[in-house]
């Protein structure tokens, strides 16, 4: 997976996946701009770890236009382009919502944070991409996006992630003739802090009773490492995975096969 050299974004990478995809990105050669909102100070962190002269952590806020934008420039002020965004940043309300008890402010919530994110990030990196005729672009869907869940917790988090495919497919057309990929990774239950937090106060089930449902459900019969969804986003934005375009890739240990 070769990516020595190259220079990317990637959002919400205090923690989480974010942080996993930042990393293996840092450590395979790239420069990396670390981006968080609550969690500056992990991104920060995480920066010292790579070292200073090739990890850069920003605050910013994803889902206002102008500081997704703001962030580019930064980014681009930094280390002079940006040839690889991933953007990362989305989640659910934390809590069950069925449509009925979706409030306006929830809905707009969830689609703000988990697609028009990618939007504004996309809009904003694009021509520095096209420019230099190499880009690669990674959206995080979720498997709830793609099949729909009958434990999914809120359906403006199916609805945003099945729009991560369609903005995908779409900005793959747009973008391909300028030799930028854009691709999804639609993780399955991943082991991040979010879901361990989800699982806290959402989820009432035993570790013996969840056990049981991933053998029941998953093929693997356990749910991803935050490196396992982040080994194939690095993939896609590496130079081997350069004929891949706007394809959504299922990290899910085989959960929706049946
Ligand atoms: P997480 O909550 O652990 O990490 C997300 C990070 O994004 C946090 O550090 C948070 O501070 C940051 N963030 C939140 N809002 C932001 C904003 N507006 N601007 C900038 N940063 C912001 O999440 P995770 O579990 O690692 O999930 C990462 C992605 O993977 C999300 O898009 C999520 O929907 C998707 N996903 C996760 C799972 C899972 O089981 N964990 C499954 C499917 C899809």
């Amino acid at each position: 997976m070769t990516v020595d050299g190259k220079v990317a974004v990637v959002t919400g990478a205090g923690r989480g996946i974010g942080r996993e995809a930042a990393r293996i990105l840092g450590e395979k050669g790239a420069k990396v701009v670390i981006c968080d909102l609550d969690r500056i100070a992990m991104a920060e962190d995480l920066a010292n770890q790579l070292g200073k002269d090739r990890a850069l952590a920003l605050a910013a806020d994803v889902t206002d236009s102008a500081q997704a934008r703001a962030l580019v420039d930064r980014a681009v002020a930094a280390f002079g382009t940006i040839d690889i965004l991933v953007n990362n940043v989305g989640g659910s309300l934390g809590t069950s919502r069925f449509v009925e008890q979706l409030s306006d402010v929830d809905w707009h919530r969830v689609i703000d944070l988990c697609l028009s994110s990618q939007f504004y990030m996309t809009r904003a990196a694009a021509p520095i991409m096209k420019a230099q005729r190499w880009g690669r672009i990674i959206n995080i869907s979720s498997a709830a996006g793609v099949y729909g869940d009958p434990q999914i917790w809120s359906p403006a988090y199916a609805a945003a992630k099945a729009g991560v495919t369609g903005f995908t497919r779409q900005a793959a057309i747009e973008l391909g003739r300028h030799n930028i990929t854009v691709n999804a990774v639609a993780p399955g239950g991943t082991v991040t802090e979010r879901l361990r937090e989800i699982w806290a106060t959402n989820w009432p089930e035993s570790e013996e009773q969840r056990k049981q449902r991933w053998e029941a459900t998953i093929p693997l019969q356990r749910p991803a490492t935050p490196e396992e969804v982040a080994n194939v986003v690095v993939f896609l934005a590496s130079d081997e995975a350069g004929f891949i375009n706007g394809a959504t890739i299922d990290v899910n240990g085989g959960e929706r096969m049946r």
